[in-house]
């Protein structure tokens, strides 16, 4: 019980990209930048296994960003074509490529990494796909002229995709839906419908992560914006309580998340956030057991996964190995006072 896992991301090593940086360049190219990716995504895999942690991923090492890694694969998309658009109900504005045709893959997305990761531990294999409502929240469209339209579009891409990734042998696809956090109506209205659809058939474990993102200044803002109780799960867990998803992926360290909202996922397993990637101050394991234990009030133990408030990716390499460390030391801790 207790079993950890981390949200996706992990820092990229300086001689792969510029360092503490989203959208960080890589350095090298060709062959040079792919034998760089896949020491990465080794280095990680040992990293999270010598911390303890029981289901890992390949830390993104292979993507730029948790988007546009997917929407590189995907033809119909104009990426010469970019437009500002405001994202996340205008939280932040960004330069986002258009849709301009009938999408479809051009191939495999995440082959390489999967089966290079597959292949080089016997934990669990975590995988993360972007959610068709964030790549929809992240992309102009000139072809398909409807939102939902759109998002199923990409839920059939996604569940191509996902469906590969499954014969790799990951035990684990998370669909990353940071705006369920942001447009709760549409998430009830078409969100979770077009959710299902990208998961539709897999045998494997499926999650949802939510979370109240990165920790950049334009969310530290919207953040404070929020007043002192965050409400927003309480409007998208009943609709993900009723759905065919295996798990959700919340923050709740740091965060003003009122923990009984965790009693509407009832049915569900639960990866709590018990990491903050908003600062740099490295959890002790005490504090980390002490999120958990608030949580083991509203989550079976058996359905409570420690994990990460959100992706590694932006602190520096040696902050993310020693919160990985804290984040393994805190569920022993957790699981001993259990007497599991
Ligand atoms: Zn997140």
């Amino acid at each position: 019980m207790l079993r950890t896992t981390i949200a996706g991301s992990l820092p990229k090593p300086e001689w792969l990209a510029e360092p503490n940086k989203l959208w960080a360049p890589w350095k090298g190219t060709g062959e040079t930048l792919a034998a760089a990716k896949r020491d990465a995504t080794l280095l990680w895999l040992k990293r999270q296994e010598d911390a303890g942690i029981d289901i890992v991923t390949d830390g993104e090492q292979s993507r730029q960003h948790f988007v546009h890694g997917f929407l590189e694969r995907v033809e119909g998309i104009d990426f010469d074509n970019k437009v500002e658009m405001g994202i996340r109900n205008d939280r932040y504005k960004a330069m986002v490529p258009t849709v301009t045709g009938a999408l479809r893959l051009s191939g495999r997305v995440h082959e390489t990494e999967a089966r290079l990761a597959r292949a080089h531990t016997g934990n669990k294999l975590k995988f993360t796909l972007p959610g068709p409502m964030t790549l929809v929240d992240t992309i102009a469209d000139q072809y398909y002229g409807d939102k939902v339209a759109l998002a199923m579009a990409f839920a059939d891409l996604l569940n191509q995709e996902a469906r590969a990734l499954e014969a790799d042998g990951v035990d684990t696809i998370q669909f990353d839906e940071p705006a369920f956090n942001v447009y709760m109506n549409e998430v009830a209205t078409w969100g979770i419908q077009a959710l299902e659809r990208a998961a539709a058939g897999l045998q494997c474990t499926t999650a949802v992560h939510i979370c109240y993102g990165y920790g950049i200044q334009a969310n530290i803002d919207w953040k404070n914006s929020l007043g002192t109780e965050w409400s927003q799960y309480e409007q998208t867990f009943p609709v993900l309580a009723a759905s065919s998803i295996n798990q959700v992926s919340l923050e709740c360290r740091n965060a003003r998340v009122p923990l009984r909202l965790l009693k509407l996922l009832e049915g569900k397993d639960v990866l709590v956030g018990v990491i903050d990637v908003a600062t740099e101050v490295v959890e002790t394991p005490e504090q980390v057991a002490a999120v958990i234990e608030a949580a083991l009030a509203y989550v079976p133990a058996d359905r409570l996964f420690p994990c990460t408030n959100c992706g590694l990716a932006p602190m520096p390499v040696d902050v993310a190995a020693a919160k990985l460390v804290a984040l393994g030391q805190g569920a022993e801790l957790a699981r001993k006072r259990l007497g599991a």
